[in-house]
């Protein structure tokens, strides 16, 4: 699983199965202060009962009857014993349907947090590594099930030893010797039930990939983006196809383990039903019958309850076996806290000035990692304040990577990027991040209301409501949206809300273009968004980027050259160089690669085949 590189070195911890189940307990303490104290208290009382019913009463009863105690005094001794059943019985109740639901719902809530909270911080980089996607859902699932199987687990060890105790102390007053063949199970399950545990640990572990590319075609089948081409093209056969080689090898990994599951099972049972059973039984009948050292109500004893110690000594050690089993899951639940970014705040020292003024780019070369050709190579740039940058070139040039590394989202080979004459790696990535106001090539629209879609952020005051109504008013959607169900405030999908609205693929990028103006970041990235847009929508979003963002500085990238006219300074790049820079009448006079590139698409534009790309 940890496949080589630095990535899954930084994320390899020690895990032991002590300090991990240590771990979650502690996680469990703190989302659920009193759960894991109610639960051993109500486990202990149980076992107390289980004892009183299954062995004690009978004592009182058998005692009470040869001691001549007589019917009422038993009959008292019982009725509290009752009484104090239907005490506990209603304590339980409230434990088990009252308080564990939403104690539960709180260990989940809190263990959420704090994987969402990791995912947030979790390098970019990432999201291209497989192993990546499958150390997250493996957290994630840990957050569903692992706590309640965790707490079942401690349940049962609770209960366990007190049975195991007991029951034992009883059979040890009648021979020692009993108890040594009750306790054969202990030593063997456990390396019976160790290697249990770890071909089903495997088994998981081998499904788990499976089930990310089950979950992706389950995903495209009700996804309403593939709706369309599900039904023009033949895409359903292709995914049908992967899902029967996806369950194809579900099968294969069963049957890989199958057979050594049920061989375990199998020496398993043979060891509790025929060994120690048998060897029980035939020794308190020798012991009744040839030694007579064990009276016959002795050896009765002994048969009856000799297999019930070992069940419990046997899920003793079967529970030890489950939390050595939590232990692994914890572990790859831990391995994924404990990711280290690597873009951090180890160097930062600064925060953006209210008034920063100067992006500069210096050498930078990057290189996606596994791939071989650079895709940026020697890139420099001024970005000033207020200017308006535009950066073009033809797909795959290296235009959305380089604008990743500004905001720092990937780390450079070599080169560097300052802001005001500081290396950008000592400012706080957050506060970094936040001087941009970004609209890319991919933006995305959240089942949210149009509001929130157009803020992006919590706590919405009137003031935030008034901005947002003139940033569609820029956008020529005020209209379209106040005509609404609920203006700004209906939700945009029909998933959660029966009016919600469905916007055009040209409306959802004004939308996301929205986005710049309802900030106040000085520094604005606008990566393709209006490929949706005709070309005249498109030059009038540009034209009210540029005059209602007078003060700010304007990154707009893209392959269409109508915009271009209009940027102070324009970056052309080619096969991740900058290969000519200055502005739109500069660059035309120079005749060289933008030129030609010009050249080709007004030549393109007139036989009306524009947009030849996305
Ligand atoms: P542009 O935005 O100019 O169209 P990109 O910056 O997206 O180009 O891509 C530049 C080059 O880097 C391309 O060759 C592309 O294949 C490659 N590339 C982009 N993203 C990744 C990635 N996540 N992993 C590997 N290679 C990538
Ligand atoms: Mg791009």
């Amino acid at each position: 699983m940890e496949s080589s590189g630095e990535r899954a070195e930084a994320r390899r911890v020690k895990t032991n199965a002590i300090t991990n189940n240590i771990f979650w307990m502690r996680h469990i303490f703190c989302a659920s202060k009193a759960r894991i104290f109610l639960n051993i208290l109500m486990t202990i009382i149980q076992a107390v009962f289980n004892f009183i019913f299954d062995v004690y009463i009978f004592l009182i009863v058998l005692d009470g009857w040869q001691n001549g105690d007589g019917f009422w005094n038993i009959c008292r001794k019982v009725g509290l014993i009752c009484l104090a059943q239907i005490v506990f019985l209603a304590a339980r109740n409230w434990y088990e349907s009252c308080y564990v639901p939403q104690s539960n719902l709180r260990i989940s809530q809190y263990m959420r947090k704090l994987v969402s909270g990791k995912m947030k911080e979790i390098d970019l980089l990432c999201y291209d590594a497989p192993e990546f996607y499958d150390g997250y859902i493996r957290a994630m699932n840990e957050v569903e099930g692992r706590s309640d199987a965790f707490l079942a687990s401690m349940n049962s060890f609770v209960n366990n030893l007190f049975a195991i105790f007991s029951t034992s102390f009883v059979i040890f007053t009648i021979d020692p010797a009993f108890l040594a063949i009750a306790l054969i199970p202990l030593f063997v399950s456990f390396f019976i039930g160790k290697a249990q545990g770890k071909t089903r640990f495997a088994c998981r572990m081998e499904t788990q990939a499976n089930e990310r590319e089950e979950a992706y075609i389950r995903r495209i089948f009700y996804s309403k983006e593939y709706a369309e081409e599900m039904r023009t093209t033949g895409i359903a056969r292709v995914l049908i196809r992967h899902f029967g080689d996806i369950m194809e090898g579900f099968q294969r990994i069963v049957r890989k383990h199958g057979i050594r599951m049920a061989f375990y099972e199998y020496l398993d049972y043979m060891l509790m039903d025929v060994v120690v059973y048998l060897g029980g039984i035939v020794l308190a009948i020798y012991k009744a019958v040839v030694t007579r050292t064990v009276a016959v109500s002795g050896a009765l004893v002994v048969a009856n309850t000799i297999s019930s110690v070992s069940w419990s000594i046997r899920s003793f050690s079967d529970i030890l076996v489950e939390f050595q089993e939590h232990a692994m899951y914890i572990g790859t639940f831990m391995e994924f806290l404990a990711y280290e970014p690597r873009i951090n705040d180890d160097r930062a020292r600064l925060s953006p000035q209210e008034g920063s003024r100067l992006l500069t780019v210096r050498n930078l070369f990057y290189t996606y990692p596994g791939n071989a050709a650079p895709a940026l190579k020697d890139i420099c740039m001024d970005i000033q304040r207020g200017q308006k940058i535009a950066i073009l070139g033809p797909n795959g040039s290296g235009k959305s990577t380089l604008v990743k590394l500004i905001m720092r989202y990937y780390e450079p080979d070599s080169g560097a990027i300052a802001l005001d004459g500081r290396e950008i790696c000592e400012y706080f990535v957050r506060d970094y991040r936040r001087m941009f106001g970004t609209v890319f090539q991919d933006y995305r629209l959240f089942a949210f209301s149009v509001l929130e879609n157009l803020l992006l952020k919590d706590h919405i005051d009137g003031e935030d409501r008034r901005r947002a109504l003139h940033a569609l008013d820029l956008t020529e959607l005020r209209d379209r949206i106040e005509a609404l169900e609920s203006g700004i405030d209906t939700g945009l999908s029909k998933e959660f809300d029966e009016d919600g609205a469905v916007l055009s693929g040209g409306e959802m990028q004004r939308l996301a273009v929205s986005r710049l103006f309802a900030g106040e970041c000085p520094y604005l990235i606008v990566d393709e968004p209006t490929s949706a847009l005709d070309p005249l929508a498109e030059y009038k979003v540009f034209r009210n980027i540029l005059d209602y963002c007078e003060g700010r500085a304007v990154i707009f990238i893209s392959h269409r050259l109508s915009s271009a006219v209009l940027a102070d300074r324009i970056y052309y790049m080619e096969d991740g160089e900058v290969a000519e820079v200055g502005t739109h009448d500069a660059l035309l006079a120079l005749n060289g690669k933008y030129a030609a590139f010009w050249d080709k698409q007004v030549r393109l534009y007139k036989e009306g085949g524009h947009d030849e790309e996305h």
